[in-house]
């Protein structure tokens, strides 16, 4: 279980947070909607340990980690994918993957973590050797995914996992999303601006404007909405 409580950041003046709280039970997927500067990444970076917080409360499983640098979050089971696809771009696809493996929890062996990334997105494999660099964007984004996952988190905060990307690649990302959150039964977190995709896949939502929370609910509940737009999508 992951818990916010009356969260607050901070950046000097900058309010991009305040008094948030929320639960997120695993098995379930959360999203987080909000405009440009609404905060949904202030609230990632509160959890992985990497934003200015000046009062609230995270929680995992009930531990208080609010005081906890990211490495110890990370070795907790937290994994961030951070907005603007952040690899290592001179590195090739499939050191990427190790590297990342290395920093996990290691359950299966590298070979068989490989293997289940390579079934999973094939394009990965026919690019094991280049450079995440040199990727589209959508490859990316599934190389982003396929890092992030390979640790076995416990708690996968993923920001704006669409974000740039064609539709159709978009549709690839959120079904490979879909099934490992349903698969691996841990708590999900997705920041992201399209309401309506996000809140389809999700268990329950939560929208931010000017680092509040104004509306929360049922996914189903806050895409029930007027004419056609979600419920959600007017508050945005
Ligand atoms: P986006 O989709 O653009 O990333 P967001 O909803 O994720 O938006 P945040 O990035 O959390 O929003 O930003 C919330 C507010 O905090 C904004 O007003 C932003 O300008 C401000 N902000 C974010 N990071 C910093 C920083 N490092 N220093 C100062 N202000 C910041």
């Amino acid at each position: 279980m992951l818990e916010l409580r009356d969260l607050s950041v901070h950046y000097g003046a900058v309010r991009a947070l305040e008094g948030v709280s929320f639960q997120a039970a695993p098995g379930g997927i959360t999203a987080i909607l909000g405009a440009n500067g609404a905060g949904k990444s202030s609230l990632m970076r509160a959890v992985s340990g990497i934003a200015p917080v000046v009062a609230g409360q995270v929680l995992l499983d009930g531990q208080d980690i609010t005081a906890l640098p990211p490495p110890a979050r990370a070795r907790l089971g937290v994994a961030h994918a951070m907005e603007g696809r952040r690899l290592f771009r001179q590195l090739t696809v499939e050191d990427n993957l190790r590297l990342a493996w290395s920093f996990g929890a290691r359950r299966e062996k590298l070979a068989a973590s490989l293997a289940e990334v390579y079934a999973r997105f094939p394009i990965l494999e026919t690019k094991a050797r280049t450079a995440a660099g040199l990727l589209s964007g959508g490859q990316q984004q599934m190389l982003i995914l396929s890092c992030t996952t390979i640790r076995n988190p416990r708690f996968l905060l993923l920001d704006e996992p669409s974000l740039g990307l064609a539709p159709i690649i978009v549709q690839q990302i959120y079904g490979f999303i879909t099934d490992y959150a349903a698969k691996s039964g841990i708590v999900v977190i997705i920041a992201e601006q399209m309401a309506a995709l996000a809140l389809k896949v999700s268990r329950q939502g939560m929208v931010l404007r000017r680092g509040r929370v104004v509306l929360a609910g049922a996914g189903e509940e806050l895409l029930r909405g007027r004419d056609g737009t979600t419920l959600a999508a007017s508050y945005l």
